[in-house]
Protein backbone atom coordinates (compact mmCIF):
# COMPACT_ATOMS: atom_id res chain seq x y z
CA UNK A 1 0.00 0.00 0.00
CA UNK A 2 2.48 2.12 1.07
CA UNK A 3 4.89 1.78 -1.67
CA UNK A 4 1.64 2.06 -4.40
CA UNK A 5 1.11 5.40 -2.64
CA UNK A 6 5.37 6.41 -3.39
CA UNK A 7 4.62 5.12 -6.67
CA UNK A 8 1.46 7.80 -7.12
CA UNK A 9 3.27 10.37 -5.62
CA UNK A 10 6.86 9.75 -8.09
CA UNK A 11 4.52 9.45 -10.82
CA UNK A 12 3.72 13.24 -10.49
CA UNK A 13 7.64 13.80 -10.08
CA UNK A 14 7.87 11.98 -14.04
CA UNK A 15 5.47 13.74 -15.38
CA UNK A 16 7.33 17.54 -14.62
CA UNK A 17 10.32 15.74 -15.54
CA UNK A 18 8.94 15.24 -18.91
CA UNK A 19 7.76 18.69 -19.03
CA UNK A 20 11.21 20.33 -17.80
CA UNK A 21 12.99 17.86 -20.88
CA UNK A 22 10.74 18.65 -22.98
CA UNK A 23 11.39 22.52 -22.42
CA UNK A 24 15.78 21.56 -22.36
CA UNK A 25 14.83 19.83 -26.09
CA UNK A 26 13.32 22.57 -27.37
CA UNK A 27 15.54 25.05 -25.97
CA UNK A 28 18.43 23.26 -27.83
CA UNK A 29 17.13 22.93 -30.78
CA UNK A 30 14.13 24.53 -32.17
CA UNK A 31 13.91 27.34 -29.61
CA UNK A 32 13.88 31.72 -31.40
CA UNK A 33 17.63 32.83 -29.16
CA UNK A 34 15.68 36.09 -28.03
CA UNK A 35 13.45 33.53 -25.95
CA UNK A 36 16.42 32.17 -23.72
CA UNK A 37 15.43 34.76 -20.71
CA UNK A 38 11.55 33.59 -20.73
CA UNK A 39 12.81 29.69 -20.95
CA UNK A 40 15.48 30.00 -18.46
CA UNK A 41 12.71 31.55 -15.76
CA UNK A 42 10.37 29.15 -17.09
CA UNK A 43 12.95 26.36 -16.39
CA UNK A 44 13.76 27.17 -12.93
CA UNK A 45 10.60 27.62 -12.11
CA UNK A 46 9.86 23.57 -12.59
CA UNK A 47 13.18 22.60 -11.30
CA UNK A 48 12.14 24.40 -8.29
CA UNK A 49 8.49 22.51 -8.27
CA UNK A 50 10.35 19.09 -8.33
CA UNK A 51 13.25 20.01 -5.55
CA UNK A 52 10.28 21.01 -3.46
CA UNK A 53 7.98 17.69 -4.64
CA UNK A 54 11.00 15.39 -3.70
CA UNK A 55 12.10 17.43 -0.27
CA UNK A 56 8.72 18.34 0.93
CA UNK A 57 7.56 16.88 4.29
CA UNK A 58 4.92 14.74 2.61
CA UNK A 59 7.32 13.00 0.54
CA UNK A 60 9.38 12.38 3.76
CA UNK A 61 6.59 10.91 5.28
CA UNK A 62 5.66 8.56 2.85
CA UNK A 63 9.27 7.46 3.25
CA UNK A 64 9.27 7.10 6.58
CA UNK A 65 5.91 5.00 6.76
CA UNK A 66 7.69 2.36 4.16
CA UNK A 67 10.74 2.17 6.04
CA UNK A 68 8.12 0.76 8.68
CA UNK A 69 6.66 -1.98 7.04
CA UNK A 70 7.71 -5.19 6.15
CA UNK A 71 9.01 -5.28 2.77
CA UNK A 72 10.54 -8.11 0.25
CA UNK A 73 13.89 -7.28 -0.82
CA UNK A 74 13.33 -5.73 -4.10
CA UNK A 75 11.07 -3.35 -2.20
CA UNK A 76 14.09 -2.73 0.48
CA UNK A 77 16.15 -1.99 -2.48
CA UNK A 78 13.75 0.68 -3.94
CA UNK A 79 13.50 2.33 -0.54
CA UNK A 80 17.83 2.54 -0.22
CA UNK A 81 17.95 4.37 -3.17
CA UNK A 82 14.96 6.85 -2.70
CA UNK A 83 16.32 7.70 0.69
CA UNK A 84 19.79 7.82 -0.83
CA UNK A 85 18.26 10.24 -3.42
CA UNK A 86 15.84 12.26 -0.85
CA UNK A 87 18.90 12.87 1.63
CA UNK A 88 21.22 13.88 -1.29
CA UNK A 89 18.84 16.43 -2.43
CA UNK A 90 17.62 17.55 1.30
CA UNK A 91 21.76 17.67 2.03
CA UNK A 92 21.74 20.85 0.15
CA UNK A 93 20.52 24.53 1.52
CA UNK A 94 18.75 25.98 -0.87
CA UNK A 95 20.63 29.13 -0.33
CA UNK A 96 23.95 27.52 -1.64
CA UNK A 97 21.93 25.66 -5.13
CA UNK A 98 20.68 29.15 -5.98
CA UNK A 99 24.11 30.93 -5.77
CA UNK A 100 25.52 27.73 -7.13
CA UNK A 101 23.07 28.26 -10.46
CA UNK A 102 23.81 32.06 -10.51
CA UNK A 103 27.65 31.54 -10.52
CA UNK A 104 27.56 28.67 -12.95
CA UNK A 105 25.47 30.66 -15.66
CA UNK A 106 28.08 33.91 -15.22
CA UNK A 107 30.94 31.69 -14.93
CA UNK A 108 29.71 29.42 -18.39
CA UNK A 109 29.11 33.15 -19.91
CA UNK A 110 32.58 34.34 -19.15
CA UNK A 111 33.91 30.88 -20.49
CA UNK A 112 33.02 30.82 -23.67
CA UNK A 113 33.86 34.78 -24.07
CA UNK A 114 37.17 33.31 -22.52
CA UNK A 115 37.55 30.46 -24.97
CA UNK A 116 36.98 32.21 -28.12
CA UNK A 117 39.70 35.09 -26.95
CA UNK A 118 41.90 32.95 -25.49
CA UNK A 119 41.83 34.58 -22.32
CA UNK A 120 42.75 32.63 -19.66
CA UNK A 121 43.03 35.66 -16.96
CA UNK A 122 39.46 36.84 -17.84
CA UNK A 123 38.40 33.33 -16.77
CA UNK A 124 40.18 32.18 -13.86
CA UNK A 125 38.27 34.26 -11.07
CA UNK A 126 35.28 32.81 -11.74
CA UNK A 127 36.36 29.09 -11.86
CA UNK A 128 38.37 29.81 -8.52
CA UNK A 129 34.66 30.78 -7.15
CA UNK A 130 33.27 27.49 -8.67
CA UNK A 131 35.74 26.00 -6.86
CA UNK A 132 35.28 27.46 -3.45
CA UNK A 133 31.73 26.84 -3.72
CA UNK A 134 31.64 23.39 -4.34
CA UNK A 135 34.56 22.63 -1.97
CA UNK A 136 32.20 24.29 0.09
CA UNK A 137 29.22 21.48 -1.08
CA UNK A 138 31.61 18.93 -0.40
CA UNK A 139 31.52 19.26 3.28
CA UNK A 140 27.58 19.01 3.08
CA UNK A 141 28.33 15.60 2.61
CA UNK A 142 29.89 12.71 4.73
CA UNK A 143 32.64 11.66 2.77
CA UNK A 144 36.65 10.47 3.60
CA UNK A 145 37.89 12.56 1.30
CA UNK A 146 36.09 15.82 -0.33
CA UNK A 147 36.66 15.02 -3.89
CA UNK A 148 34.70 11.60 -3.31
CA UNK A 149 31.49 13.98 -1.76
CA UNK A 150 31.46 15.15 -5.63
CA UNK A 151 32.39 11.82 -7.44
CA UNK A 152 28.92 10.69 -5.89
CA UNK A 153 26.85 13.14 -6.94
CA UNK A 154 27.44 11.42 -10.68
CA UNK A 155 28.56 8.02 -9.79
CA UNK A 156 28.03 7.18 -6.12
CA UNK A 157 29.63 3.44 -6.32
CA UNK A 158 32.97 4.82 -6.53
CA UNK A 159 35.59 6.95 -4.03
CA UNK A 160 38.51 8.48 -5.50
CA UNK A 161 41.05 5.81 -3.71
CA UNK A 162 39.27 3.38 -6.22
CA UNK A 163 39.30 5.51 -9.45
CA UNK A 164 43.15 6.68 -8.80
CA UNK A 165 43.80 3.22 -8.49
CA UNK A 166 42.14 1.96 -11.33
CA UNK A 167 43.31 5.20 -13.66
CA UNK A 168 46.92 4.81 -12.58
CA UNK A 169 46.48 1.17 -13.89
CA UNK A 170 44.99 2.17 -16.88
CA UNK A 171 47.21 5.08 -17.61
CA UNK A 172 50.68 2.63 -17.56
CA UNK A 173 48.70 0.45 -19.93
CA UNK A 174 47.57 3.31 -22.46
CA UNK A 175 50.91 4.78 -22.28
CA UNK A 176 52.65 1.44 -23.27
CA UNK A 177 49.78 0.56 -25.59
CA UNK A 178 50.20 4.04 -27.18
CA UNK A 179 54.20 3.51 -28.13
CA UNK A 180 53.68 -0.33 -29.39
CA UNK A 181 50.81 1.04 -31.60
CA UNK A 182 53.01 4.04 -33.23
CA UNK A 183 55.87 1.86 -33.30
CA UNK A 184 53.61 -0.27 -35.77
CA UNK A 185 52.47 2.85 -37.28
CA UNK A 186 49.94 1.19 -39.54
CA UNK A 187 47.30 3.49 -37.76
CA UNK A 188 49.54 6.49 -37.76
CA UNK A 189 50.21 7.23 -41.13
CA UNK A 190 46.35 7.32 -42.32
CA UNK A 191 44.57 9.08 -44.63
CA UNK A 192 41.11 10.72 -43.79
CA UNK A 193 38.45 10.25 -45.93
CA UNK A 194 37.79 13.84 -48.02
CA UNK A 195 34.94 15.00 -48.49
CA UNK A 196 32.41 17.34 -49.05
CA UNK A 197 30.18 15.12 -47.41
CA UNK A 198 26.34 16.30 -48.29
CA UNK A 199 24.20 16.86 -45.57
CA UNK A 200 21.28 15.15 -47.19
CA UNK A 201 23.26 11.60 -46.92
CA UNK A 202 24.80 12.11 -43.75
CA UNK A 203 21.11 12.59 -42.09
CA UNK A 204 20.06 9.60 -44.27
CA UNK A 205 23.07 7.68 -42.92
CA UNK A 206 22.44 8.99 -39.42
CA UNK A 207 19.12 7.96 -39.05
CA UNK A 208 19.33 4.44 -40.95
CA UNK A 209 22.50 3.37 -38.48
CA UNK A 210 20.13 4.45 -35.49
CA UNK A 211 17.42 2.02 -36.84
CA UNK A 212 19.77 -0.45 -37.48
CA UNK A 213 20.74 -0.42 -34.13
CA UNK A 214 17.68 -0.72 -32.97
CA UNK A 215 16.46 2.92 -31.79
CA UNK A 216 12.81 2.78 -34.01
CA UNK A 217 11.53 5.70 -35.67
CA UNK A 218 8.25 5.14 -33.98
CA UNK A 219 9.98 6.43 -30.49
CA UNK A 220 12.36 8.42 -31.44
CA UNK A 221 13.84 11.83 -33.63
CA UNK A 222 17.02 12.35 -34.75
CA UNK A 223 17.76 16.86 -34.81
CA UNK A 224 20.39 19.19 -35.07
CA UNK A 225 22.25 20.85 -32.44
CA UNK A 226 25.43 22.80 -31.28
CA UNK A 227 26.92 19.87 -29.24
CA UNK A 228 25.57 16.47 -29.79
CA UNK A 229 22.70 15.04 -27.03
CA UNK A 230 20.26 12.69 -25.99
CA UNK A 231 17.23 13.50 -24.05
CA UNK A 232 15.08 11.07 -22.56
CA UNK A 233 11.37 12.89 -22.49
CA UNK A 234 9.69 10.01 -21.16
CA UNK A 235 10.54 6.09 -22.37
CA UNK A 236 8.69 5.90 -25.14
CA UNK A 237 10.14 9.21 -26.36
CA UNK A 238 13.81 9.48 -26.77
CA UNK A 239 14.97 12.65 -28.90
CA UNK A 240 18.43 12.56 -30.00
CA UNK A 241 20.76 15.35 -31.83
CA UNK A 242 23.98 15.64 -33.98
CA UNK A 243 25.48 18.20 -35.98
CA UNK A 244 26.44 18.11 -39.47
CA UNK A 245 29.65 19.73 -41.22
CA UNK A 246 30.68 18.88 -44.53
CA UNK A 247 34.25 18.59 -44.27
CA UNK A 248 34.11 14.95 -42.43
CA UNK A 249 31.68 12.36 -41.39
CA UNK A 250 31.83 13.12 -37.60
CA UNK A 251 28.04 13.00 -37.05
CA UNK A 252 28.16 9.24 -37.59
CA UNK A 253 29.59 8.61 -34.66
CA UNK A 254 28.23 11.27 -32.30
CA UNK A 255 24.60 9.68 -33.72
CA UNK A 256 26.06 6.56 -32.88
CA UNK A 257 27.08 7.40 -29.15
CA UNK A 258 23.66 9.24 -28.94
CA UNK A 259 21.87 6.36 -30.15
CA UNK A 260 23.32 3.91 -26.82
CA UNK A 261 22.16 6.59 -24.31
CA UNK A 262 18.51 7.11 -25.83
CA UNK A 263 18.13 2.83 -25.93
CA UNK A 264 18.94 2.53 -22.31
CA UNK A 265 16.36 5.12 -21.73
CA UNK A 266 13.85 3.74 -23.89
CA UNK A 267 14.34 -0.18 -22.17
CA UNK A 268 13.82 1.10 -19.02
CA UNK A 269 11.55 -1.07 -16.93
CA UNK A 270 8.01 0.67 -17.38
CA UNK A 271 6.41 -0.43 -14.39
CA UNK A 272 8.29 1.61 -12.10
CA UNK A 273 7.44 5.14 -13.22
CA UNK A 274 9.29 8.08 -11.70
CA UNK A 275 11.36 5.94 -9.02
CA UNK A 276 14.95 5.13 -9.66
CA UNK A 277 14.15 1.80 -10.73
CA UNK A 278 13.33 3.80 -13.94
CA UNK A 279 16.88 5.25 -14.28
CA UNK A 280 20.04 4.34 -15.21
CA UNK A 281 22.17 2.47 -13.11
CA UNK A 282 24.73 5.66 -12.88
CA UNK A 283 26.15 8.27 -15.28
CA UNK A 284 29.12 5.56 -16.01
CA UNK A 285 26.96 2.65 -16.95
CA UNK A 286 24.96 5.32 -19.05
CA UNK A 287 28.26 6.03 -20.69
CA UNK A 288 29.49 2.64 -20.81
CA UNK A 289 26.17 2.27 -23.17
CA UNK A 290 27.23 5.39 -25.56
CA UNK A 291 30.45 4.10 -25.92
CA UNK A 292 29.40 0.77 -26.63
CA UNK A 293 27.53 1.47 -29.32
CA UNK A 294 30.01 3.95 -30.81
CA UNK A 295 33.95 2.51 -30.11
CA UNK A 296 33.18 -1.00 -29.40
CA UNK A 297 30.55 -1.89 -32.53
CA UNK A 298 30.65 1.09 -34.91
CA UNK A 299 34.90 1.47 -34.84
CA UNK A 300 35.34 -2.83 -34.85
CA UNK A 301 36.91 -4.06 -38.23
CA UNK A 302 33.22 -5.95 -39.03
CA UNK A 303 31.21 -2.95 -38.45
CA UNK A 304 33.50 -0.91 -41.10
CA UNK A 305 32.83 -4.23 -43.60
CA UNK A 306 28.92 -4.01 -42.46
CA UNK A 307 28.44 -0.13 -43.28
CA UNK A 308 30.59 0.16 -46.28
CA UNK A 309 28.34 -1.11 -48.86
CA UNK A 310 25.93 1.57 -47.69
CA UNK A 311 28.73 4.61 -47.30
CA UNK A 312 29.63 3.79 -50.87
CA UNK A 313 25.99 4.15 -52.31
CA UNK A 314 25.99 7.36 -50.11
CA UNK A 315 29.06 9.03 -50.91
CA UNK A 316 30.46 7.02 -54.63
CA UNK A 317 33.03 9.61 -55.34
CA UNK A 318 34.29 10.35 -51.77
CA UNK A 319 34.76 6.41 -51.39
CA UNK A 320 35.56 5.18 -54.76
CA UNK A 321 38.91 4.34 -53.88
CA UNK A 322 38.72 3.19 -50.23
CA UNK A 323 38.71 -0.31 -49.64
CA UNK A 324 36.38 -1.97 -46.14
CA UNK A 325 40.04 -2.03 -44.35
CA UNK A 326 40.81 0.99 -45.30
CA UNK A 327 37.48 2.30 -43.62
CA UNK A 328 38.63 0.60 -40.66
CA UNK A 329 42.02 2.68 -40.41
CA UNK A 330 40.27 5.99 -40.75
CA UNK A 331 37.90 5.03 -37.57
CA UNK A 332 41.16 3.76 -36.10
CA UNK A 333 43.33 6.64 -36.55
CA UNK A 334 45.58 6.75 -33.68
CA UNK A 335 47.27 9.93 -32.97
CA UNK A 336 47.51 12.09 -29.93
CA UNK A 337 45.57 15.77 -30.25
CA UNK A 338 45.43 18.29 -27.93
CA UNK A 339 41.56 18.32 -28.01
CA UNK A 340 39.43 15.73 -26.23
CA UNK A 341 35.99 15.51 -28.56
CA UNK A 342 38.59 14.99 -31.52
CA UNK A 343 40.59 12.58 -29.77
CA UNK A 344 41.00 8.76 -31.14
CA UNK A 345 39.71 6.15 -29.34
CA UNK A 346 43.40 4.97 -28.06
CA UNK A 347 44.13 8.11 -26.54
CA UNK A 348 40.57 9.31 -25.14
CA UNK A 349 41.33 7.76 -22.22
CA UNK A 350 44.67 10.16 -21.51
CA UNK A 351 42.36 13.15 -21.89
CA UNK A 352 40.40 11.98 -18.89
CA UNK A 353 42.78 11.05 -16.69
CA UNK A 354 44.28 13.82 -16.91
CA UNK A 355 41.16 16.21 -16.16
CA UNK A 356 40.56 13.52 -12.97
CA UNK A 357 43.85 13.74 -11.94
CA UNK A 358 43.59 18.20 -11.67
CA UNK A 359 40.32 17.40 -10.11
CA UNK A 360 41.55 14.93 -7.51
CA UNK A 361 44.52 17.33 -6.65
CA UNK A 362 41.97 20.71 -6.48
CA UNK A 363 39.45 18.90 -3.90
CA UNK A 364 41.54 16.77 -2.13
CA UNK A 365 44.98 18.43 -2.22
CA UNK A 366 43.96 22.45 -2.34
CA UNK A 367 45.20 22.76 -5.90
CA UNK A 368 43.47 26.52 -6.98
CA UNK A 369 42.53 28.06 -10.28
CA UNK A 370 45.38 30.51 -10.89
CA UNK A 371 47.57 26.82 -11.29
CA UNK A 372 45.76 24.75 -13.37
CA UNK A 373 47.17 26.14 -16.99
CA UNK A 374 50.73 25.14 -15.75
CA UNK A 375 49.75 21.57 -14.35
CA UNK A 376 47.25 20.97 -17.60
CA UNK A 377 50.39 21.33 -20.07
CA UNK A 378 52.81 19.25 -18.39
CA UNK A 379 50.50 16.30 -17.74
CA UNK A 380 49.66 16.59 -21.72
CA UNK A 381 53.40 16.37 -22.43
CA UNK A 382 54.15 13.98 -20.14
CA UNK A 383 50.73 11.49 -20.85
CA UNK A 384 50.45 12.29 -24.28
CA UNK A 385 54.11 13.74 -25.56
CA UNK A 386 52.47 17.22 -26.88
CA UNK A 387 51.93 20.41 -25.35
CA UNK A 388 49.15 23.37 -25.78
CA UNK A 389 50.99 26.47 -26.70
CA UNK A 390 47.37 27.96 -26.58
CA UNK A 391 44.96 28.40 -23.74
CA UNK A 392 42.27 27.38 -26.38
CA UNK A 393 43.56 23.96 -27.34
CA UNK A 394 44.35 23.68 -23.63
CA UNK A 395 42.60 24.37 -20.61
CA UNK A 396 39.90 26.24 -21.85
CA UNK A 397 38.55 23.81 -24.13
CA UNK A 398 35.94 21.90 -22.06
CA UNK A 399 32.74 23.86 -20.89
CA UNK A 400 32.45 21.43 -17.79
CA UNK A 401 34.37 23.28 -15.19
CA UNK A 402 32.79 26.36 -16.13
CA UNK A 403 29.10 24.75 -15.82
CA UNK A 404 30.40 23.44 -11.88
CA UNK A 405 30.29 19.85 -13.54
CA UNK A 406 33.28 18.41 -10.88
CA UNK A 407 33.54 14.92 -10.88
CA UNK A 408 31.49 14.08 -14.30
CA UNK A 409 34.87 13.74 -15.98
CA UNK A 410 36.09 10.19 -14.52
CA UNK A 411 32.37 8.47 -15.53
CA UNK A 412 33.57 8.77 -18.95
CA UNK A 413 36.60 6.35 -18.66
CA UNK A 414 34.62 4.29 -16.41
CA UNK A 415 32.08 3.91 -18.54
CA UNK A 416 34.79 2.52 -21.35
CA UNK A 417 36.04 0.39 -19.02
CA UNK A 418 32.65 -1.08 -17.88
CA UNK A 419 31.89 -1.05 -21.68
CA UNK A 420 35.77 -2.79 -22.27
CA UNK A 421 34.07 -5.69 -20.02
CA UNK A 422 30.72 -5.82 -21.61
CA UNK A 423 32.68 -7.07 -24.97
CA UNK A 424 34.45 -9.66 -23.04
CA UNK A 425 31.13 -11.22 -21.70
CA UNK A 426 29.17 -10.66 -24.85
CA UNK A 427 32.21 -12.45 -27.23
CA UNK A 428 31.61 -15.24 -24.31
CA UNK A 429 27.70 -14.78 -24.49
CA UNK A 430 26.27 -14.23 -27.62
CA UNK A 431 27.09 -17.28 -30.33
CA UNK A 432 29.03 -15.47 -33.39
CA UNK A 433 28.93 -12.19 -32.36
CA UNK A 434 31.74 -10.97 -34.55
CA UNK A 435 29.50 -12.41 -37.25
CA UNK A 436 26.48 -10.70 -35.88
CA UNK A 437 28.04 -7.37 -36.41
CA UNK A 438 29.61 -8.01 -40.02
CA UNK A 439 25.80 -8.90 -41.51
CA UNK A 440 24.05 -5.88 -39.96
CA UNK A 441 22.48 -8.09 -37.41
CA UNK A 442 21.85 -5.86 -34.19
CA UNK A 443 19.03 -7.75 -32.38
CA UNK A 444 20.78 -10.17 -29.80
CA UNK A 445 23.19 -7.53 -29.07
CA UNK A 446 21.04 -4.63 -28.17
CA UNK A 447 18.89 -7.83 -26.46
CA UNK A 448 21.51 -8.68 -24.04
CA UNK A 449 21.70 -5.07 -23.21
CA UNK A 450 18.37 -4.88 -22.41
CA UNK A 451 18.02 -8.29 -20.67
CA UNK A 452 21.12 -7.64 -18.55
CA UNK A 453 21.39 -3.59 -17.82
CA UNK A 454 18.24 -2.05 -19.31
CA UNK A 455 15.29 -3.47 -17.76
CA UNK A 456 16.85 -3.34 -14.46
CA UNK A 457 17.25 -0.10 -13.98
CA UNK A 458 19.07 0.65 -10.30
CA UNK A 459 18.00 -2.05 -9.25
CA UNK A 460 21.62 -3.40 -9.81
CA UNK A 461 25.00 -2.22 -9.38
CA UNK A 462 27.50 -2.10 -11.86
CA UNK A 463 28.93 -4.80 -10.02
CA UNK A 464 26.08 -6.74 -10.69
CA UNK A 465 26.67 -6.10 -14.41
CA UNK A 466 30.56 -7.09 -14.95
CA UNK A 467 31.53 -7.60 -11.38
CA UNK A 468 34.42 -5.64 -9.50
CA UNK A 469 35.62 -3.46 -12.46
CA UNK A 470 39.26 -4.28 -14.05
CA UNK A 471 41.42 -2.37 -16.69
CA UNK A 472 42.50 -5.84 -18.03
CA UNK A 473 39.24 -6.63 -20.37
CA UNK A 474 39.14 -3.14 -21.68
CA UNK A 475 42.69 -2.62 -22.59
CA UNK A 476 42.94 -6.00 -23.82
CA UNK A 477 39.72 -5.02 -26.42
CA UNK A 478 41.89 -2.52 -27.26
CA UNK A 479 45.04 -4.00 -27.76
CA UNK A 480 43.60 -7.16 -29.52
CA UNK A 481 42.18 -4.26 -32.14
CA UNK A 482 44.45 -1.51 -32.62
CA UNK A 483 47.96 -3.84 -32.96
CA UNK A 484 48.46 -5.75 -35.48
CA UNK A 485 49.42 -9.53 -35.40
CA UNK A 486 52.97 -10.22 -35.62
ZN1 LIG B 1 27.64 10.26 -23.61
Amino acid sequence: MTIQKIKDYLQEYSYLKSIQALLHWDMETMMPKGAIDDRARRLSYVQGKLHTHITGKKYENLLNQMGKVKLKPLEKKLLKELRWDFDVNKALPIKHVMELATVQTHASHAWATARAQNDWKSFEPYLQKLIDLKRKEATFFKSKKPYDALIKLHDKEFTSDEITKLFSDLKKGLIKLAAEVKKQGVLVDVKDLKGPFEIEAQKELSQWVAEAFGLSRENSRLDISTHPFSINISPQDQRITTRYVTQNLDSLSSTMHEVGHALYENNLPREWEGTPFQEAVSLSVHESQSRFWENIIGRSKEFSEFIYPHMLEKFPKQMKSVTPADLFKIFNKSIPSLIRVESSELYYNLHIIIRYEIEELIFNQGLDAADIPKVWNEKYDSYLGIRPTTFREGVLQDSHWAGGAFGYFPTYTLGNLISGSLYQQMKKNIPKFSDRIKKGEFGEIKDYLVKNIHSKGRSISHQDIVGELKTQDYLSYLSEKLLSKK
